[in-house]
């Protein structure tokens, strides 16, 4: 991360720490942390106020902090670290309580003349709004997921187990550069498909199925996500419908993202086409969420969801209709909010692909 991506971001949330009345901010988080100081070790917090940029971490991470952090004032924390942490906050001084623990909460209290002020959420607003540097990052993770998803359909799917092709995606994904998997790939054909977060079993895929496909590479730290669902040779009517269906939602939905669009009414949408083809119970979930570092962050969509998208916003758009003990299908693209409409990351085709 350059100084200036640091200076721009912490900025950014100070300003946000002003609209709250906060004199400064702690930040816990190790994703959080990473997002506003560059850092990626497993400890490390900062404190950011309108003039305040301190990173601290312990003696195991100084040289790394050094190699890494930018735009921060970095100090070698003592033995106590949350201790030490605590004596450095002033005035009203707010704290992660989506992630400080209570535990961890008294220690801050005990050691503190701060006043500690609940104020989880605000650097996720942040991460909400992608800047250059992580919607590059984001479309380059998406594009080396395509070219697995390619390899996947080329060596085919009938007569493979589900964990076999799963751990073929995965290592395809770190062949080509990927930090990790963005999470452990999704491959579930005929009836396990009907479970969203199936688990890839050690079961043959049969000819004549539909697999459902999700996975995501994670590249510098950001994730892409996708899902496609393959067929493995000529398809019974049900499945068929339920594809069309599925894609119809889907590509419906995606027609209607661009700053202004609401969460919860994106989400209706894709829900009410699949309602009135009959399967408002077999969409069991929200029809998708933001993506960055981590690859479920806001904004939601779903009808829980609040408020409306912004430029900048990485979501993804995947109605999916589970028809338990028969069969599952999800179509899930990554979508970038653009100033007035919308760029697909996920390449590979939605038309119903064949594999053998
Ligand atoms: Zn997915
Ligand atoms: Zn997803």
């Amino acid at each position: 991360m350059t100084e200036a991506t640091a200076t721009a971001r912490a900025d950014r949330l100070a300003g946000l720490l002003e609209e709250r009345g906060l004199d400064c901010l702690l930040v816990t988080d190790l994703v959080n942390v990473r997002y506003l100081t560059g850092f990626t070790g497993t400890n490390g917090a900062c404190i950011v106020g309108p003039e305040e940029r301190l990173f601290l971490t312990d003696f195991r991470y100084v040289s790394r902090a050094e190699d890494e952090v930018r735009g921060f004032d970095r100090v070698r924390a003592g033995r106590d670290m949350l201790a030490d942490i605590a004596r450095r906050l002033e005035g009203r001084a707010g704290f992660d309580d989506d992630h400080v623990t209570v535990k961890a909460h008294a220690k801050l209290a005990e050691h503190s003349e701060a006043e500690l002020v609940p104020a989880g959420g605000l650097v996720e607003r942040l991460r909400e709004v992608k800047d250059e540097d992580e919607l590059r990052a984001i479309a380059d993770a998406a594009r080396l997921a395509d070219e697995v998803f390619e390899l996947v359909a080329e060596r085919g799917l009938a007569g493979r187990t589900e964990r076999d092709v799963a751990l073929f995606a995965e290592q395809a994904m770190r062949e080509r550069g990927a930090d990790d998997p963005s999470f452990p790939a999704i491959v579930a054909a005929g009836p396990n498909g009907a479970l969203p977060h199936a688990v890839p079993r050690d079961v043959e895929i049969p000819s004549a199925a539909l697999v459902v496909i999700d996975m995501g590479a994670r590249l510098d730290g950001y994730c892409s996500d996708c899902t496609r669902t393959l067929a493995t040779g000529e398809l019974d009517g049900t499945a068929r419908a339920v594809y069309d269906l599925v894609l119809t939602a889907q590509e419906t939905a995606l027609e209607a993202v661009r700053p202004g669009a609401g969460r919860k009414q994106l989400d209706s949408l894709a829900r009410e086409l699949i309602d009135t083809a009959g399967h408002a119970e077999h969409f069991g979930h929200g029809l998708g969420h933001g993506v960055g570092l981590e690859v479920h962050e806001e904004p939601r969509l779903a009808q829980s969801g609040e408020g409306e998208l912004e430029a900048g916003n990485v979501v993804t758009v995947e109605p999916g209709v589970y028809l338990p003990g028969e069969l599952g299908v999800r179509i899930e693209d990554l979508v970038v909010v653009g100033e007035d409409g919308f760029e697909v990351l996920t390449h590979f085709p939605k038309t119903l692909v064949t594999t053998d």
